[in-house]
Order: structure tokens, then C-alpha cells, then sequence
């Protein structure tokens, strides 16, 4: 061994001794480390996650064996995939964000006030909650600087979601609407859809509704069932903006589904009644293609310059669908469709033969007579397939779903939909008119007072402004090409509409 040699190897015994003395301090300094969000090197970052999991465990009191640590962080690392440019993508959304006025959140519980830095501010640090005693019990991704968003979201491809200390919860799916609470500096994200809260990895978020439309525009006969389906898909993937339920069960069992689109809490409210008459469902499928695309166009769609986020945000649609489901069913497919037998025969009865024509509901009473002022005014003496009033005013559950539906949502105006001839009736002008003259075309039509039972002759006596379009060339049931013409011309009527109240 010559000199040289002897030298080299002195050398390599030093940078060896040097590596593991670095190492060591380096262990010792990130054990005291609990700023782990200081960590932002991805060769890192399986070590950062065991410090979120120690971190956890801590947190939760669990004393996690050594292998357990390992077995999280792995499964964390497997769950990177494909990891993208994070910084562009930040610096993308981190762009839109600042470009874009900050639009009111529906549901802002869970966000902190605004302030006046937020817009050019970086990553805000989160403040530590102190309202409680224990303030040991601090979720970890408060641990996070964090910026708000406020935006609807939707995921690129189907992912993992997490509380807030980064455990796995459940795999989301692709193309449902989350309302983006939050961008935190570690590349995740604060999403709800409705009232759950989840974490999510912000590269993965998209602000433009990747979801397959489903209201078929060819469907050449819009039955019940169709639009219960509908119903709910757009519950479960438009949770933020669509919210259903049922108010009332008709004689023969279906459910009369109440909509309400837009913030649930808004100051205003227009309702819309559909298909109150059965023969009338064309009715009832354009107002769900309508209502589809409303959804979908919610969180980056503009009306007249305006968001429809702000729009829906300040009024909400009520929109009952489907008033007389029972009906509907018997003018599409007759009194088979009927499960009642006793229902049945009487319908079989008055119906004669012919159900395409029916108006009433399954026990033969027509609910736009069955309400209280004016009730049994030129009506019908016996059942029939129209006109007749019933026994006793709000006799009828689909009657009374409409009735309370209307007492409790307290709206601003009504729109009722109905099929008969290109007409608009009226009682007194108002801004509502003029917004659906300006959308149909349809020629304008004055009643005088006199009250038959009907829903309009209720709104009335509420003293809330209404009107009654009746759509369609004929009168009903239409042919399916009529479908077009309604939903070219109701398209924007209900965004329009709902301005009138926009402040
Ligand atoms: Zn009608």
C-alpha cells in the first residue's frame, strides 16, 4: 500500500464518519421538528408523511408500532401516482383565483371571514382554533397555510379522500360537484359536498362540470319514473346546488317531488308549478333538461353578465316537477298503470276509453280546482277526467303538498307551467310578465276575478305575483317535437326571472 492509497482510504473512513454524523443530526433535528409542512422536496416526502403519521398518532394518543408507521406511509406513497407539475397547477389555479371576484359562498359555516389581504396575499396560515380548552386536539392540516377559494369543483378522475389529519376515508368519484372550500400550501385541498367535509389533492380538482349530460332530449315519452331517476343523479352529483325531497304521496302511492335549485338559504324564492294537469308532462321534461343545465353550467356559467353562481346564490327556484304524477301516468299509459284496483275501476269508469286527454289526478279530481278560493265555481258535479273540484276543498294530497309548499317557501312570485295554446294569463303586470313575454312570445291574456279553485286564485289571495304560461301550438298531450320549441324558449326564463330579485 503506497502513500496514495493510504490516503484515499483515510478519505473515504472521513466522508463516511462525516455522512453518518450528518445523518445522525439530521434524525435528531427532524424528530424535534413538528413543522413538517417546512418539508416541500418530493424525494422527501415518504418522510414527511411518516411525521404526518407520527403526527396522528400522537394526536389520537396511539402509540403505533414502528411496522404500523411503515405500512401508512406506504400505502400514502402508493397513492401518488403520477405525480404532475404541483407548482404550475398551483400557480394555474393560484391565477384564476386572483383573476376572478370572489362570489358569496352558499354554505360559508365552515370558511373564516374574509379580509381585505386575501386576494394578493399568499398562503394564509391557518389559526389555530382556541375557542376549546383542549386545543391539543388540533387536526393536522391546520398545521397548513391555506388560501380560500370558493368555487365549485369537480374531479379529473375517481381519487382518495381524507380527514383532516390525511387518513384515508373513501375513493370519490369523477364528474360529482364539491364546493372547493380551501387550497392548502401542502397541495391539498378543503372540499365539501353538502354538509361533509373531505380533503382531496388540489392537482386533481377541475372548475368545469366533466359530468355526461342524462335528461334525454329524445325521449319521446318523459314518464314518472324518468324523472324520478333524474331527480336522483342530480342529487348525488350536483349535492351543492340541487337539494329534493318529497312532499306528499298521491292516492296511488308515487311521490310528488319538491326542487329547489340554488342556495337553499337565499333571500328569494320564485316557484314553479309543473304538471299539475296530467296530460301536461312535456312540460315536466323540459323543466328537468332546464334544470340539468343550470346545475352544470353553475359554477362557471354567466346569464347577462352575471354569474350564475350570484344569480342562484340570491334567489332559489321551488320547482314542483311533477304535481300529479298519478295522472300523468294514467294520460302516458292508461288506468293500467294504476295499482289500485278500486282506483282503477273508477278511473276505467270516467275515463271511457280514452286516458291520452286526462287532466285529473288518480281519483278523478282536478287539482287545479281543488283549492280553496273560488272552490266548486263552474266545476265539473261528478269525477271526471276534468274540471271537477273534488268533495271539499285541499281534498286532494297533491293539492295539499302544493298548497304547504307554496305557505312555507314564502315566494316571491309564481310561474304555473301549463299545455294549452301559446297564451300568458294574467291578473296584474308586473316585472315577472314582462320577463316571460320576452322569453315566450306568447301572446298576453287578462282574466277578470272571478276564481275557480285553482292555484293561481291561492297565490292570489297570498298576494304573490304570478302568471300561467301555457306552452305548446295544441292542446294537450303534444307530440314530442313540441319539446324543442317550449325548451328553446323556457331555456333562460328561469335564470331571467330569478334576476328580478339580484341586488
Ligand atoms: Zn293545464
Amino acid at each position: 500500500m503506497n502513500e496514495i492509497q493510504r490516503e484515499i482510504i483515510i478519505c473515504k473512513i472521513h466522508k463516511k464518519a462525516m455522512s453518518y454524523i450528518l445523518s445522525s443530526v439530521l434524525l435528531l433535528s427532524s424528530l424535534n421538528c413538528t413543522d413538517i409542512s417546512a418539508y416541500d422536496n418530493k424525494d422527501i416526502y415518504p418522510s414527511k408523511l411518516k411525521m404526518q403519521a407520527k403526527y396522528q398518532s400522537e394526536l389520537q394518543g396511539e402509540s403505533k408500532t414502528e411496522s404500523q408507521l411503515q405500512t401508512e406511509v406506504q400505502t400514502e406513497s402508493q397513492l401518488q401516482t403520477q405525480p404532475q407539475p404541483e407548482t404550475e397547477t398551483q400557480t394555474q389555479l393560484q391565477t384564476e383565483t386572483q383573476t376572478q371576484p370572489q362570489s358569496q359562498a352558499l354554505t360559508e359555516t365552515q370558511t373564516q371571514p374574509d379580509s381585505q389581504s386575501e386576494m394578493n396575499s399568499e398562503y394564509q396560515q391557518t389559526e389555530p382554533d382556541t375557542s376549546s380548552e383542549n386545543t391539543v386536539e388540533l387536526p393536522l392540516m391546520n398545521r397548513f397555510k391555506s388560501k380560500k377559494v370558493k368555487k365549485y369543483a369537480y374531479l379529473k378522475k375517481a381519487i382518495m379522500s381524507y380527514d383532516a389529519n390525511l387518513k384515508r376515508i373513501k375513493k370519490i368519484k369523477k364528474g360529482i360537484q364539491y364546493y372547493h372550500v380551501k387550497k392548502y400550501k401542502n397541495g391539498y385541498s378543503m372540499i365539501k359536498r353538502g354538509n361533509e367535509v373531505l380533503y382531496a389533492k388540489t392537482k386533481y380538482l377541475t372548475y368545469k362540470s366533466n359530468t355526461k349530460t342524462f335528461v334525454d332530449k329524445n325521449d319521446r315519452l318523459y314518464t314518472y319514473s324518468d324523472m324520478v331517476s333524474d331527480i336522483q343523479k342530480l342529487k348525488k352529483i350536483y349535492p351543492n346546488i340541487f337539494h329534493s325531497e318529497i312532499v306528499g304521496k298521491t292516492p296511488d302511492k308515487r311521490n310528488i317531488y319538491s326542487i329547489t335549485l340554488g342556495n337553499p338559504n337565499a333571500n328569494n324564492t320564485i316557484f314553479v308549478e309543473c304538471s299539475i294537469h296530467a296530460r301536461e308532462y312535456t312540460n315536466t321534461h323540459v323543466l328537468m333538461k332546464i334544470i340539468e343545465e343550470t346545475c352544470s353550467n353553475y359554477g362557471t356559467g354567466k346569464y347577462k353578465g352575471k354569474k350564475l353562481s350570484d344569480i342562484y346564490n340570491q334567489t332559489k327556484l321551488v320547482i314542483l316537477p311533477m304535481v300529479n304524477p298519478d295522472g300523468v301516468s294514467i294520460s302516458q299509459f292508461g288506468p293500467k298503470s294504476i295499482r289500485n284496483k278500486k282506483l282503477r275501476n273508477r278511473i276505467v269508469k270516467v275515463g271511457k276509453g280514452r286516458y291520452s286527454h286526462w287532466k285529473a289526478n288518480a281519483r278523478c279530481v282536478d287539482l287545479n280546482r281543488n283549492f280553496v278560493q273560488g272552490f266548486g265555481h263552474e266545476s265539473a258535479k261528478h269525477p271526471s277526467s276534468e274540471e271537477y273540484a273534488g268533495k271539499k276543498p285541499l281534498s286532494e294530497p297533491e293539492a295539499i303538498a302544493e298548497h304547504d309548499t307554496i305557505k312555507s317557501c314564502k315566494p316571491k312570485s309564481i310561474i304555473f307551467v301549463h299545455e294549452a295554446g301559446q297564451v300568458i294569463y294574467y291578473r296584474r303586470k308586473s316585472k315577472l310578465l314582462n320577463v316571460v313575454r320576452t322569453h315566450t312570445h306568447y301572446k298576453l291574456e287578462k282574466e277578470d276575478n272571478v276564481k275557480f279553485g285553482s292555484a293561481a286564485d291561492y297565490a292570489d289571495k297570498l298576494g304573490i305575483t304570478n302568471c300561467t304560461i301555457e306552452n305548446g301550438t295544441v292542446p294537450a298531450p303534444l307530440s314530442h317535437w313540441q319539446f324543442y320549441g317550449i325548451y328553446f324558449r323556457s331555456r333562460n326564463l328561469f335564470t331571467d326571472a330569478a334576476m328580478i330579485y339580484m341586488k
